[in-house]
């Protein structure tokens, strides 16, 4: 074993293949977490935590329900099945019946069991022919002294490819050791006393190896508190920074304007969608910027609201400063409200550029879009556009709005966020002088509390009506039993006119990922589609490829769209309105619902069948998912069994991300968060005292250049 050389104390920034048990190459693979000092390792939180506990009694199993029991290895044997796979079962006796452990294609893991060892097996376990089967579940040897499984709570990291559990909990504990005793805390004892908040290192140890459920929980409310305290101060600072700037273009909608936008849509609006629109006009109107958030769950016609309010921008002038009239361009135009939507996707962005450009057909406001795959070219003209104030309306990706377009006179801007969060763009598109509008939509519903702590002090319109017409989507829980009967009634369908979605599970990040795809599509097209004609569409392909089979199904030269979840967000056929999803297990309940949602468009009654592995036993998701159209319902739902969302999405480095999941569970604690923040920042707006000076230099660590609170150091 290497020491570290005595001259190096121990730092938060020492590089991770100095540490004992790590080495140069994993840590290399650690790079692709992001993960390469002590602290960027200390500071990756764990997804979930697995019950590790061996609590679990045979008669108590529950097939798919995630179990763990305790029991000595009685029987280690390997075979090769009929396949050629290797497979690999073992035996364990627990104090009343024994389950088997099983591997496939892993004949190193052999190597690890041997007769008498006692170990503890953690996963969902299956009844199979008569026993209680585990496939490759997670080990703990017991009376090994393996600091990683010292825990009945065995932590789950986020991963990247080739990048192993047990390797980041090895580099975690590793850096753990390393930075024990120089942690440095953010709060002031008088601080944490009072708020009973868990010290720095603690926390981070119960995050990481928890003692007790208890401890997670504590450990989690004081990360979620500091991040919103902390959060909560940082924008305090930065308005009171902005605050002689405060200002937002005046965009009039007078009931002209409003009946000359809504005549430019193919559809009535809902009542819902008037009524919002109402709200966002109303903003528009006055000085202060709005900073509004939309929920409507899908294909509620956030996007028809969106659209409305950029077209109010675009039509109403630049008023010149000091005198009346209008700014104009060289052209002899008068300058407009320049407006901005931002999609997570290329793809949705293009979508939202194919909608404005048919809406807009002939009327003369320039529309332009900012995606990858265009050439220096083209984004340089583009970007000129935006510049100079001749593009009226900008469509594009999040990532390049807010990195490369500069404004003539942004006046409102849209994030499109479906159920993903980003917490900061309004300040990264603050230029020039006025602040613009800001409108964020989103299919989660977020309690208004969270929703205040996340974006600062915010309005919440909600969409709460569908378009009419719209029928709940008719979902089905497909079981190998019941494949057969469900090609057939697909492929009814398709024959009689619509057209479908089949989803494939892939995170699309590895090579076998994308074989798994292209053997799912060819499986289709040579197997129960036979007949018709198939698209194929991932989100590795070029951004154009994609916008081609987009097209094509669009347009009907396509009957059935093969994809992965790059449909999930916001894809809007009106005429598909079947879809399968194969493997529906791999999916969130969250995301099950967005897929869905593809084939809630039209006046149709869509169709959803989720196939999955098991025929009879219950499974909590699906059957939650089969049960209810109600997306509301639903993310509640999934809250319950499941974990994160993303939520404030501007991972950095050293800042550990906060999940919608703690945030809502932890409800109280927002509140409480928010509440000290505003009461600390009115007593000492600019955290001079001596005990706060750690926790202002944190903020400004993670906030400052974001925000540009610099100046204020
Ligand atoms: P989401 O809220 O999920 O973003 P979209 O804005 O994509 O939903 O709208 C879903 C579909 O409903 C689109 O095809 C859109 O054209 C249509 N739509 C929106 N509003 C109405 C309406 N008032 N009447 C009829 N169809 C509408
Ligand atoms: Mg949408």
């Amino acid at each position: 074993m290497t020491a570290p050389p005595a001259d190096r104390e121990p730092s938060l920034g020492t590089p991770l293949e100095r540490l004992v048990g790590v080495g140069t190459a994993r840590a290399e693979r650690l790079t692709r977490l992001g993960l390469v000092t002590v602290r960027d390792a200390v500071m990756h939180f764990p997804r979930e935590y697995r019950d590790f506990s061996g609590a679990h009694a045979v008669a108590d199993l529950r097939a798919g329900e995630h179990a763990s029991v305790a029991g000595e290895v009685v029987d280690v044997g390997a075979k090769t099945l009929f396949s050629g796979r290797h497979m690999l079962s073992v035996r364990i006796a627990t104090a009343a019946g024994s389950v088997r452990a099983v591997w496939f294609g892993m004949p190193f893991m052999a190597k690890r069991f041997a007769k008498g060892m006692r170990v503890v097996i953690a996963g969902q376990p299956r009844h199979k022919a008569g026993v209680w089967e585990f496939a490759h579940p997670d080990v703990r040897w017991l009376g090994e002294t393996e600091e990683a499984h010292a825990s009945d709570w065995l932590a789950v990291y986020p991963l990247a490819e080739g990048v192993q559990q047990t390797h980041v909990r090895m580099a975690v504990l590793a850096a753990l050791g390393h930075a024990a005793g120089i942690v440095p805390e953010a709060f002031p004892p008088d601080m944490l006393a009072a708020k009973e908040l868990l010290p720095i290192e603690r926390a981070l140890r119960e995050i990481h190896v928890p003692s007790s459920r208890e401890m997670i929980d504590a450990a989690r409310r004081r990360f979620v508190y500091q991040e919103l305290f902390m959060l909560q101060l940082a924008l305090r600072m930065h308005r009171r920074h902005q605050q002689v700037r405060r200002t937002a273009p005046l965009v009039p909608v007078d009931a002209r304007l409003d009946a000359r936008i809504r005549a430019r849509f193919p559809f009535a609006f809902t009542p819902a969608q008037r009524r919002v629109c109402g709200e966002i006009a109303a903003d528009l109107g006055r000085a202060e910027p709005m900073n509004r958030l939309l929920q409507g769950d899908v294909g509620s016609g956030k996007t028809a609201v969106a659209i409305y309010a950029m077209l109010a921008a675009a039509a109403t002038p630049v008023a010149a400063a000091g005198a009346a009239g209008a700014v104009m361009l060289e052209e002899g135009r008068p300058l407009r409200h320049q407006a901005a939507i931002m999609a997570p996707t290329e793809l949705l962005a293009r979508q939202h550029m194919a909608t404005l450009e048919r809406l807009l057909a002939g009327t003369g406001t320039e529309v332009q879009m900012l995606v990858g795959g265009q050439t220096a070219r083209q984004r340089e003209a583009v970007l000129g556009r935006i510049a100079s104030g001749q593009a009226a309306i900008v469509v594009g990706t999040q990532a390049l709005i807010c990195g490369t377009a500069r404004f003539k006179s942004l006046g409102l801007v849209v994030i499109d966020e479906q159920h993903r969060f980003g917490v900061l763009q309004r300040a990264v598109l603050q230029q020039g002088e006025a602040e613009p509008h800001t409108l964020v939509m989103t299919a989660t519903p977020i309690p208004r509390t969270i929703a205040h702590a996340v974006y600062g002090d915010l309005d919440v319109s909600v969409l709460d009506e569908q378009p009419p017409g719209r029928q709940p989507v008719a979902t089905y829980r497909v079981g190998p039993g019941d494949l057969d009967r469900w090609w057939d009634f697909f492929r009814k369908k398709l024959a009689a006119g619509r057209r479908g979605y089949v989803v494939v599970p892939a995170v699309e990040e590895s090579k076998r990922d994308l074989a798994s795809i292209a053997s799912a599509y060819e499986s289709l097209a040579n197997g129960p589609l036979e007949a018709f004609r198939l698209g194929l569409v991932h989100g590795r392909m070029k951004a154009k490829e994609k916008a081609a089979v987009m097209e094509a199904f669009r347009s009907g030269a396509i009957d059935v769209l093969v994809a992965t979840s790059v449909i999930e967000v916001g894809i809007d056929v009106p005429q598909a309105t079947i879809m399968t999803i194969l493997d529906a297990e791999s999916f969130g309940l969250a995301q099950l619902h967005q897929l869905r949602g593809r084939v809630a468009r039209g006046a149709t009654q869509g169709i959803c069948g989720a196939v999955v592995a098991v025929q009879d036993e219950p499974h909590p998701r699906i059957d939650a998912f089969v049960a209810t159209t109600d997306g509301f319902a639903l993310a509640e739902r999934d809250l319950a069994l499941r974990g994160p969302g993303d939520l404030v999405g501007t991972r950095q480095s050293g800042v550990p991300p906060l999940y919608l999941a703690d945030l809502l569970r932890d409800g109280s604690v927002v509140a409480e968060a928010r509440g000290d923040a505003l009461a600390l920042f009115d007593r000492d707006p600019e955290l001079t005292d001596d005990s706060l000076l750690r926790l202002k230099e944190l903020i400004l660590m993670r906030w400052g250049e974001t925000l540009g609170l610099g100046q204020i150091g």
